[in-house]
């Protein structure tokens, strides 16, 4: 980047997008080139050998990444589980991690599945409740102290806001590192490097790339060690991202902020409606005025999200009417692209976490709100609650 850029949203336009030195085109080049020539043996230009080493699309992603998320590095990789495991490269046998108590499905089913044959233990803990946050790290005489704590915030599908400051605060006392998987909140709402986070994580297939069109992973950190074995394991276990996706990815970034501030004000709408109308027993979500959480929220986020999750006093097999009648939102995993998505977490999302510590109600509905018009969003849910046959009209109350 040449100039400095005060605001976000101007970053977001320009990073990564200066004009290209030879031909003067305005968007980074797609580079396919999986070889570069060398001028002499071992002197190569800028640095690129071999395309799963870098790659100069690869690194206009990386280098945006950390600008936005004010970091000295950034690293892509092939999707959010492939950099989430790249991160946990950083932990040795013997060693404790701890986690949010409803991390990611994926991320669970990782430490879990995977690392706990290779001798990490893995121990879900409510990282909202510091006390169990300070003794979950400190271990005790059979568990070691973490060596780990990764926080997921706000969470997934009960968007529980967890306090990144006091809890790496925790960390660095006891000599934990701190990562942040910040997909739900994206460097628009939330900048965990701030707070005192050693990395923040980004599935790229979300928020970021924005538009359903993309698998990818990133990491920023400004730790030089921490990078510099992060940047080995990219290298050497190779789940990088092709170049044509760490350009949609660069893409999707140039209009993250003004999808965010429509998406947010979107669920904003359709959670004061749902909170409103008869026949929902709870909304989850963290911009309610009487938040339990709401001094953090204001504290930690820029704006509360676009995430929205729901309840129901009827049963499920009328959520899951409900869940298969609404037409602008459709019925799918994923989210944070610009249409708008709804599912059944405990059915769909979350079913590799049935049976453990992260089961989630199997009443929820989980909404993506998307950047359409908020009253097409409402009257969508108003048709389907009607379908579902769900008491018709809002609370006088
Ligand atoms: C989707 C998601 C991931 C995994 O990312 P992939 O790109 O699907 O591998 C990790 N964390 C969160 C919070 C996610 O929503």
């Amino acid at each position: 980047m040449s100039d400095r850029h005060d605001h976000f949203e101007t970053l977001t336009v320009h990073v990564s997008a200066d004009p290209d030195p030879a031909t003067g085109a305005v968007v980074p080049a797609i580079q396919m080139s999986t070889t570069f020539k060398q001028d002499a043996v071992g002197q190569t230009r800028d640095g690129f050998e071999y395309g799963r080493s870098d790659n100069p699309t690869r690194r206009a992603l990386e280098a945006a990444i950390a600008a936005l998320e004010g970091a000295a590095h950034g690293i892509a990789f092939a999707s959010g589980l492939a950099a989430t495991q790249n991160i946990l490269y950083l932990l040795d046998p013997g060693d404790r991690l701890v986690v949010s108590d409803d991390v990611y499905g994926g991320t669970w089913r990782l430490a879990d599945k995977v690392w706990r044959r290779y001798g990490v233990q893995t121990d879900a803990v409510d990282l909202r409740d510091l006390d169990a946050v300070a003794a979950a790290l400190a271990g005790d005489g059979t568990a070691p102290p973490a060596r780990m704590v990764w926080i997921e915030t706000p969470t997934n599908p009960l968007l529980k806001v967890v306090d990144i400051s006091a809890v790496a605060r925790l960390a660095a006392t006891s000599g934990a590192l701190t990562v942040v998987d910040s997909t739900f909140a994206t460097p628009y709402l939330t900048r965990p490097l701030e707070l005192g986070a050693d990395l923040v994580l980004h599935s790229a297939t979300k928020y970021l790339g924005g538009h359903s069109d993309v698998i990818g992973g990133l990491v920023a950190t400004s730790r030089d060690d921490v990078a510099a074995t992060l940047r080995f394991h990219q290298n050497a276990a190779g789940a990088v991202p092709s170049p044509f996706d760490c350009w949609l990815v660069l893409r999707g970034l140039r209009t993250l902020a003004i999808r965010m501030d429509r998406a947010c004000a979107n669920a904003a709408a359709v959670a004061t409606w749902l909170q409103r109308r008869a026949g929902v027993a709870r909304v989850h979500w963290p911009g309610f005025p009487d938040h339990p959480q709401r001094e953090l929220v204001e504290r930690q986020m820029r704006l509360p999200g676009a995430i929205v999750s729901f309840e129901l006093t009827a049963d499920e097999p009328v959520t899951r009417r409900l869940a298969a009648t609404t037409r602008l939102f459709t019925l799918a995993e994923s989210l944070g692209a610009v249409e708008s998505l709804i599912e059944l977490p405990a059915a769909m999302t979350h079913l590799s976490v049935a049976e453990s510590p992260l089961a989630v109600p199997p009443g929820l509905i989980r909404l993506s709100v998307g950047i359409e018009a908020a009253d097409d969003l409402i009257a969508d849910l108003e048709q389907a609650f009607v379908a579902a046959g769900v008491a018709a009209g809002v609370d006088a109350g």
